[in-house]
């Protein structure tokens, strides 16, 4: 901690020296007086990263179309309105295997196209299946479950499949009805889906496809419990699909538990972040942050912007 202080100090003597021209990549310079005397208040240097290098694209040739799976012809046609013209890596890999009902372990993060990867092999199965049996998808998110549910919906448009989503934060009786009419596809988060398997909403005795997704965030966020909770009542005569971004080793024990001699499928990303500028600028009160911001927004090379304001 010590050192990590004075190194900063160091850094801020020298960025003072340095001032940056350019607005947008310099601190404290959003234009409004009396910066001199706040920035002493905080030591930039400390926690603001320069950008050292330009974003790296991974560029990546399909061994297979989309045709080539055999996907069900409704779902080829899902798969085109969608837009989708080309299988991204991690589809590219797992859906063969997926479709073989084979165990996989995904290492890939989002925006890989990981949900399709799970969701279109899935469909392809129930529908070969004629909807008898039921799928059970576990995300640490309720954004991401309404996610998949999107994804879901968008690639059975036209076909007789119906999911419910059962995520936490929302109330519960929608969900109870939601799967009393007995959905093949329940989508959701780790407490709810505990909550209503315990209170017998929830029948999980003819589901023989069950999906973790994120599974590293999941264990992030002390959901092992009833993650453990959730696939000990998933009968054993199914097929598991894993999918994370990172294999700590306790994921590496969730997988040793769940997953039957998986095919592992890795996709190579970018997840080197020193081509992201970041930069501070000091307010005073709330009226003077209020009208920073407002300056910001207003230049055009701001196109996009997320705000983040205390938790929210
Ligand atoms: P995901 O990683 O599943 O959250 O997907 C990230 C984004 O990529 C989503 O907006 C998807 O709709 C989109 N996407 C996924 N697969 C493809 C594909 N093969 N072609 C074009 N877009 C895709």
């Amino acid at each position: 901690m010590a050192n990590r202080q004075s190194s900063g100090a160091r850094n801020s003597q020298h960025r003072r020296t340095n001032k940056p021209k350019n607005p947008r990549h310099g601190s404290n310079n959003a234009g409004r007086g009396n910066n001199k005397k706040k920035s002493k208040l905080i030591d930039p240097s400390l926690f603001v990263n320069k950008d050292v290098k330009p974003a790296q694209q991974i560029d990546y040739s399909a061994k297979h179309k989309f045709t080539d799976f055999g996907f069900d012809s409704r779902i080829e046609r899902n798969i085109l309105a969608r837009g989708y013209e080309t299988p991204t890596q991690i589809q590219d890999e797992a859906i063969p295997a997926v479709l073989e009902r084979r165990d996989v372990l995904g290492l890939a993060n989002t925006g890989t196209g990981k949900t399709a990867a799970f969701i279109l092999p899935v469909i392809n199965y129930l529908l070969k299946n004629e909807g008898k049996n039921d799928v059970l998808i576990i995300t640490p998110t309720r954004e991401l479950a309404a996610q998949i549910e999107d994804d879901f919906r968008a690639f059975t448009k036209n076909i007789k499949l119906f999911s419910a989503l059962c995520v936490g934060g929302t109330n519960i009786n929608p969900q109870i009805k939601a799967l009393a009419k007995e959905p093949h596809v329940v989508i959701g988060t780790p407490g709810r889906l505990k909550d209503l398997l315990e209170q017998g909403k929830l029948d999980l005795a003819f589901t023989d496809t069950l999906i973790l997704d994120e599974a590293d965030r999941m264990l992030d966020m002390g959901f092992i419990k009833d993650v453990n909770f959730l696939c000990n009542a998933v009968p054993v005569e199914r097929q598991t699909l894993c999918f994370s971004a990172t294999i700590t080793p306790d994921i590496q024990k969730l997988i040793n538990g769940l997953l039957k001699n998986p095919v592992t499928c890795s996709v190579r990303t970018n997840t080197n972040n020193d081509h992201i500028h970041q930069s501070v600028i000091e307010a005073g009160d709330k009226h003077e942050k209020v009208e920073q911001l407002h300056d910001l927004l207003i230049k055009p090379e701001v196109s996009k912007a997320i705000v983040f304001m205390r938790t929210k």
